[in-house]
């Protein structure tokens, strides 16, 4: 059996990453979804079980996707899974610089791991989570960024932050 990772800090998640999840569950017979639990980035949004639980309801109805917890390095997460693939999705150049050093740093961890790229859709190649936060920190329109099912979420979580 063939399993795909898509790994990501997911704060929240977009419609950027579930496409990326959804196109990569076309073409691996299972997808785990890699929710990193200790991402060096500063003040997340949501703590991980927000995020696990945003996650899980948007990749619902996707039977072979699956939502796991990671809270190591994502090289020797990726051992638990026989001959799975790392897939990352690729919005610009930029991207691509900060993946080719990731690919290489993991190699060193685990030399079989290999990872493969999906170019981001069209429609969502500006798309971020950072972009996400400071839209709902404004009260922006979150819709068409982020999965309908937790827009309210979002929005709930802002309005508390914003105090
Ligand atoms: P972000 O970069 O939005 O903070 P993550 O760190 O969670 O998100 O990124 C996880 C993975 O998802 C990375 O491989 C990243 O390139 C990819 N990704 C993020 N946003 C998009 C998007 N809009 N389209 C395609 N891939 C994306």
């Amino acid at each position: 059996m063939r399993t795909a990772i898509c790994p990501g800090s997911f704060d929240p998640i977009t419609l950027g990453h579930l496409n990326i999840i959804v196109r990569a569950a076309q073409i691996f017979d299972r997808v785990v979804v890699c929710v990193a639990a200790n991402a060096t980035k500063t003040s997340p949004m949501f703590t991980v079980e927000e995020k696990v639980e945003m996650v899980r309801r948007v990749v619902a109805p996707y039977p072979n996707v699956t939502v796991e917890v990671n809270h190591g390095l994502l090289a020797e997460f990726a051992r638990k899974y026989e001959g799975s693939v790392l897939i990352k999705g690729l919005r610009a150049a930029s991207d691509f610089d900060y993946e080719f050093q990731m690919d290489l740093i993991n190699k060193r961890i685990n030399p079989e791991l290999e990872t493969m790229f999906l170019t981001a859709d069209q429609r969502y190649t500006f798309l971020s989570s950072s972009i996400v936060r400071e839209m709902a920190h404004y009260g922006g329109e979150l819709r068409g960024l982020v999965p309908e099912e937790i827009i309210g979420v979002i929005e709930a979580k802002a309005n508390t932050q914003r105090g």
